[in-house]
């Protein structure tokens, strides 16, 4: 039987690589790495994909973020009355700023290393037995590198600090953890947390283990290629790249002007990470296109969610800040508890302090999301149902060609780099995307800024080098 997935959601590559159908289908079907480092389903023949339209984020058949929010959060949840709820936020109990003081999450981390800290004190209070979280793998070098993992003791947590850009999937660690009767705490992006959420509607197993969904805030997912680039930049090829450190914090600086370190056979070099052609996050250079029709920044099905606190005051502490929304009540308490003793600290913030710590991501994923809906519906394309409308009224005719050429980057950046590897020349990459950033940056009206920034950094570089 043919189904929404094989018909819209693969052949228009709005496909997120979650692992939900694979796992909800069973059998010979499986994920696998694509040409570009996306994950993607890979159905068996003889299966009926359709039994899994209901539960993939992007058929437009699961239920969206405001239905499961009302479900689990809204006045008919379980007990989780007394919520506020903001179009942009989904429910909340509270929202806050702060950071982990005891241990070293907070250096080890990210951000505010409260996720982290967080799953330490389900542990600690007996919550929970284990985590499926996102740590490095073993591997061989130019292999996979990181993916979820299934930790089962406190002890084991520092193998999950840290976010991993890179591409996960979710159908063998659900498979362990319907083979394993524990208490699970799950961590997620948001459109994970919501497959997670719709899987367990189906699956009576999973609804009883996962006791927990925890989110991390998301901009976009990257495929391998971004690791890859960077270790390549750096001077280290994807066949010898060992690991990538993609949040070094570094003393004295700004957070939001951490590092990146790669390793390789018998290199390991680090570099800020806006000193790299590769990393620059609003170009969305190799990011997946099913990024740009998600509308879910604040992990709204998720029992609290943690993201970077990019706000005036706390981004100036390199040690780094979280920003926390609260939805379960129990870990409302646990919040609230360690952070009257002291061993984490929070400040409460408003809905619109979340907002603006996420400025670009709601302007280019709810604003420009109506941009791309309404092209693709120009186009006779097929999209799912979001809950922003297709519109072009709110946005200039400039600002519509920001959107329409940042989707060009996206897409020539996936071939560019699959040609660069193909010919063993990072420079081939760059060339190709050289030209489409001036023109980006002409269209946006930052050319000006864009060249003087790389002129500064090649004078650094120069001096750097003379030292
Ligand atoms: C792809 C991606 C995009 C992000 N985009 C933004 C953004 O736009 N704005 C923003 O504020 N924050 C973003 N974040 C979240 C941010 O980087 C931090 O992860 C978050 O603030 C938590 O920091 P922490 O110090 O509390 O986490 P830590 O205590 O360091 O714990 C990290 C946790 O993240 C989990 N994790 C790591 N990588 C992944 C992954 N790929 N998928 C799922 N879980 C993972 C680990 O299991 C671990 O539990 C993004 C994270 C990822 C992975
Ligand atoms: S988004 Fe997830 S559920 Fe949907 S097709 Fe892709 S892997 Fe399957
Ligand atoms: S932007 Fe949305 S679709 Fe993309 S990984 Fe993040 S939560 Fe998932």
């Amino acid at each position: 039987m043919r189904s929404l997935l094989q018909d819209n959601v693969l052949p228009n590559d709005l496909c997120i690589g979650c692992g939900g159908c694979t796992f909800h289908i069973g059998g010979g079907s499986k994920m696998a790495l694509d040409e570009r480092g996306q994950y993607t389903p890979v159905i068996a023949s003889d299966a009926d994909a359709s039994v899994a339209d209901p539960l993939c984020p992007f058929s437009g058949m699961a239920d969206d973020e405001d239905t499961l929010g009302q479900a689990l959060f809204g006045d008919r949840g379980c007990g989780q009355t007394g919520l506020t709820h903001d179009a942009r936020l989904g429910f909340y109990r509270s929202v806050s700023v702060g950071h982990a003081n005891e241990g070293d999450f907070r250096l080890a981390g990210s951000s505010g290393g409260l996720t982290n800290w967080l799953l330490h004190e389900l542990f600690q209070q007996g919550e929970i037995d284990a985590v499926i979280g996102v740590g490095e793998l073993a591997h061989a070098p130019g292999g996979t590198q990181y993916g979820y993992q299934i930790i089962e003791s406190a002890s084991e947590l520092h193998r999950l600090a840290k976010s991993k850009y890179y591409p996960v999937t979710l159908d063998e660690v659900l498979r362990s953890v319907h083979a394993r009767d524990l208490r699970y705490a799950f961590v997620g992006v948001p459109c994970f947390v919501k497959t997670v959420r719709n899987l367990c509607r189906q699956h009576p197993v999973l609804e009883q283990r996962i006791r927990f969904c925890i989110a991390i805030v998301c901009g976009h997912l990257k495929s391998r290629a971004f690791a890859q680039s960077i270790g390549w930049e750096l001077g280290v090829a994807p066949a010898t790249l060992e690991s990538v450190d993609f949040r070094v914090k570094v003393p004295g600086a700004p957070a939001n002007r951490y590092a990146v370190e790669v390793k390789g056979a018998h290199t390991r070099r680090q570099q800020q990470v806006f000193d790299l052609f590769t990393s620059d996050w609003g170009l969305g250079f190799f990011k997946y296109k099913a990024c740009d029709f998600c509308d879910d920044i604040a992990g709204e099905t998720a029992d609290v969610t943690f993201g970077d606190a990019w706000l005036p005051e706390p981004v100036k502490a390199w040690q780094g800040h979280n920003i926390v929304v609260v939805r379960h009540p129990l870990i409302a308490r646990l919040l609230e508890h360690a952070n009257k003793a002291g061993r984490i600290t929070l400040e409460g913030v408003t809905s619109d302090d979340f907002v603006a710590s996420q400025g670009a991501n709601y302007r280019h994923r709810h604003d420009g999301l109506a941009i791309r809906l309404q092209d693709a519906k120009a186009a006779g394309e097929w999209v799912p149902q979001k809950r922003i409308a297709a519109s072009y009224a709110h946005a200039s005719k400039k600002r519509q060609r920001v959107i329409r050429l940042r989707n060009r980057l996206r897409e020539e950046s996936h071939r560019a780099f699959i040609t660069a590897k193909q010919r063993g020349r990072f420079k081939t990459f760059k060339r190709k995307m050289q030209p489409r950033v001036l023109h980006y940056h002409l269209a946006a009206g930052s050319l000006t800024k864009y060249l003087v920034k790389r002129v500064l950094i090649n004078v650094r570089r120069v001096i750097k080098i003379r030292v």
